[in-house]
């Protein structure tokens, strides 16, 4: 993408094509124009369209060019916050809101794939969280019982099935949450726009808005070659804010991670890492996730950004990394690599934002947005289409916050991996 193999990586090897489109220009006028074309944006411009909405979506670059073209691929359910803990956070309604909102939200993505026959390597076999020693059991101990507690089909695994399911006696057990399960990232993002395209909604790529006004009660963005306008501006730029709404960047710590994609593995190593296809990732704080793809590669990834000393530390990191937790691999060859960065708030917690009258977006997803995304893309559809009120949305309406010594935290990130990867003690 965009001549860049450091950006999409395996995913732009494996992804089938995304629908053709252009550089919008001239003027036009719609019911809404949605601004960034990721899973935020396309579920949008799907659920809109399907409802009979005349929908423009503008994207600074390509389909899937944020965070939903570049990230790992598990179809979380929840949020890093643990679930008990949410009420006290967001309030009693926001939080059983929320949570069964993202409970639901992988059979969300699941529902719509198999309905528009997205081809995304889609695989709901589950996933698991693997505990690093006693205290990252203690915690997934935790999450288990809040989930469970709600009916949700999650299973606490000891260490000797987690080394079957996992293929190694590293972990001191591990979470199973049935609901998630993995999915080619890109694939999902080119198929929403397809999907979207199909149902009405325009799309223009290579279409970065510079600017918005207010135009009596409408509102006209602009781009270099034209302007749109509408009733409504989605703002679904997320991460990867350009201006103009850059309090919604301004509000995020870029987090980088990267990916290692392997060739593919063996029929005997697949038979032992993995066997059942979960994602899978792991407790620690610079922590380490593993998946499979279709073709059987294994795609590894952790904190950091595969840039300058960067690359070759992580590099280095991943294969003694891949060799401790499964001897077995041996040497084994990269076919891709990449790195993206992730948008993180202070409390970990996505946020809704009316940004002014009819301007609305959600964004800071936490490394967990490919069903987030998903479902408030449809929130969003449907407050949009008058089938909700604000009052009934899953989060509280805030105002962005700046966070404060951005610039240094994201460094600190980005050297603090190097560090960790560089010493490379732990696993
Ligand atoms: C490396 C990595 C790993 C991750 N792993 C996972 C995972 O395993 N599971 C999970 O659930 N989530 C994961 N995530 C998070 C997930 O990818 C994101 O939360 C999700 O993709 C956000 O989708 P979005 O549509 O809101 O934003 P994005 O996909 O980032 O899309 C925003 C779009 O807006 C466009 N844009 C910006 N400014 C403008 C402008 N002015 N005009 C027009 N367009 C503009 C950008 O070009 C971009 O395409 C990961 C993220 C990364 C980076």
């Amino acid at each position: 993408m965009l001549n860049d193999p450091r950006s999409h990586g395996l995913w732009e090897m494996t992804a089938p094509p995304a629908p053709e489109t252009v550089a919008f220009s001239g003027k036009a006028e719609a019911d809404v124009v949605i601004v960034g074309g990721g899973y935020t944006g396309f579920s949008t411009a799907l659920h809109l369209a399907e409802r009979g909405t005349r929908v423009i979506l503008l994207e600074g670059a390509e389909i899937g060019y944020g965070g939903s073209g570049r990230n790992v691929g598990l179809v979380n359910a929840g949020m890093w916050v643990m679930p008990d803990e949410l009420p006290g956070v967001l309030g009693d309604l926001h939080g059983s809101r929320l949570l069964e909102l993202l409970g639901n939200a992988p059979r969300a993505v699941f529902d719509l794939v198999a309905k528009h026959a997205i081809d995304c390597e889609i695989n709901p076999v589950g996933t698991l969280h693997c505990a690093v020693g006693q205290s990252g059991l203690d915690e997934l101990k935790q999450r288990a019982e809040q989930w469970a507690r709600r009916g949700a089909p999650v299973r606490l695994l000891d260490a000797a099935e987690t080394a079957v399911k996992v293929g190694t006696d590293a972990y001191a057990g591990s979470l199973l949450d049935m609901r998630a399960g993995t999915i080619q990232p890109l694939a999902y993002a080119r198929g929403l726009a397809r999907a979207a395209i199909a149902a009405g909604a325009q799309v223009f790529t290579a279409s970065p808005v510079t600017g918005a006004e207010r135009n009596g009660k409408r509102w006209t963005v602009n781009t270099a070659r034209g302007s749109v306008t509408a009733n409504w501006v989605v703002v679904a730029t997320n991460a990867y804010t350009v201006a103009p709404w850059n309090e919604v960047r301004a509000e995020l710590v870029h987090l980088p991670y990267f990916n290692f994609a392997t060739v593919p593995l063996s029929p005997e190593l697949q038979a032992k890492i993995l066997p059942e296809k979960q994602g899978a990732w792991d407790t620690k704080e610079v922590l380490t996730s593993f998946r499979f793809d279709k073709r059987g590669r294994l795609v590894f990834g952790s904190v950091g950004a595969l840039r300058g000393t960067g690359t070759g530390i992580h590099k280095a990191w991943a294969r003694r990394a891949l060799k401790k937790l499964f001897p077995a691999i041996g040497d084994v060859a990269f076919e891709a690599e990449w790195y993206g960065k992730i948008g993180m708030t202070t409390d970990n917690l996505p946020r809704f934002h009316r940004l002014a009258e009819n301007v609305i977006g959600f964004s800071g997803y936490n490394g967990r947005g490919i069903a987030p995304g998903t479902v408030f893309g449809r929130t969003l559809a449907e407050l949009i289409s008058g089938a909700i009120a604000e009052k009934d949305l899953p989060l509280p309406v805030t105002d962005p916050e700046a966070q404060s010594f951005r610039s240094a935290r994201e460094g600190y990130y980005e050297l603090g991996a190097q560090i960790a990867h560089f010493a490379g003690a732990r696993l």
